[in-house]
């Protein structure tokens, strides 16, 4: 195997370790606890895992991490009325609400995500999904990061692997990790300085004709797709760092998005799946929920 292994887990961990010493003493300072509410609806197993393991990494920071549990037939007026009650809840620092919503059958009753995730009043979304923060982001003055992308650049940079003049490949142009991956990459300052920002980037999607062409012009790949394995060794450029955001379940497996095999004999660097950038995702959610609370407290003070 040519390439290096990037170590999402490993870095995960340490910046974990950071949160939590940072969170001790902003404690020891005399504020509350940082507190997360996560809103989970429905019983949805893929979720209720993500869920868990949000509230375990929030314990393990010190942070307090709430779930709110609502039934699978919650109506969408009853889940604004939640956003809303946690939105004027001064001890609640960070929102979130666990996605996918349940896809009932009838679509008169069905919840409009959108909608509720910009109900998240933009101080305490932690995931940066509100249109807000989004554009705060674009413009390059970010309140909070997105989780994924903000991970990566982190991992990034632990590796010292530089972006900036380089050409960084984005496959797949969601809100959560393809369009966020993208700014950040093409920013200015950038999360972690302008070295791990400042690339040049073509951000790809399922209309892109020639996708094998483009992905073997990048520097930086990141794959953001949801088809399991779907980046092979042949369309990466030898020497490229590959991050693999994809988590796909192929039977008993779990698979990225690059077929790992074939692509980290070619390329320089790698995430594997699992065990790369998701356990980072994580990580930027505490970080996010304790820089929520700090907002918050500098906000009181000034009043
Ligand atoms: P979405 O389904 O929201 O978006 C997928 C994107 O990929 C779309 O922009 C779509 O294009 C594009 N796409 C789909 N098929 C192709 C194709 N054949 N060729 C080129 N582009 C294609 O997915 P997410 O961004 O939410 O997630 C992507 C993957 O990352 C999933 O496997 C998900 O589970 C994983 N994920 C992992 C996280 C982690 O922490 N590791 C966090 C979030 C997601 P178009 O817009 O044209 O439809």
């Amino acid at each position: 195997m040519a390439a290096r292994i990037l170590d999402g887990k490993q870095v995960a961990d340490e910046i974990r370790e950071e949160i939590k010493r940072e969170v001790m003493e902003w404690v020891a300072e005399g504020n509350p606890p940082p507190c997360l509410t996560a809103i989970l609806v429905g019983d949805d197993p893929a979720s209720e895992v993500y869920v868990r393991n949000k509230h375990r990494a929030c314990q393990q920071a010190g942070i307090l991490g709430r779930v709110e549990r609502l039934p699978r037939d919650t109506s969408q007026y009853q889940l604004l009325d939640q956003i809303c009650k946690l939105n004027e809840d001064s001890s609640v620092h960070g929102i979130l609400v666990q996605l996918p919503l349940p896809m009932v059958a009838d679509p008169r009753a069905r919840i409009d995500t959108r909608l509720i995730l910009d109900a998240i009043d933009p101080a305490k979304d932690v995931d940066a999904f509100s249109p807000v923060n989004v554009g705060l982001i674009s413009q390059d003055r970010p309140r909070f990061l997105p989780c994924t992308p903000h991970g990566i650049v982190r991992l990034l940079a632990r590796y010292q692997i530089q972006t900036a003049g380089r050409h960084a490949v984005v496959l797949g142009r969601s809100d959560i990790v393809g369009k966020p991956m993208a700014m950040m990459l093409a920013s200015k300052d950038g999360a972690c300085g302008p070295a791990y920002a400042n690339a040049t980037v073509t951000l790809a999607h399922s209309r892109s004709a020639d996708l094998p062409d483009i992905v073997r012009e990048a520097h930086i790949l990141v794959a953001a797709v949801g088809k399991p394995e779907m980046v092979r060794g042949s369309w990466v450029a030898p020497e490229a760092v590959v991050i693999d955001v994809g988590i796909n379940r192929v039977g008993e497996r779990l698979v990225g998005d690059v077929a790992f095999d074939e692509v980290s004999q070619v390329a320089s660097a790698i995430t594997p799946v699992p065990g790369g950038v998701g356990p980072l995702t994580i990580a930027m959610l505490l970080k996010n929920t304790l820089e929520a609370a700090k907002q918050s407290h500098a906000r009181v003070k000034a009043s």
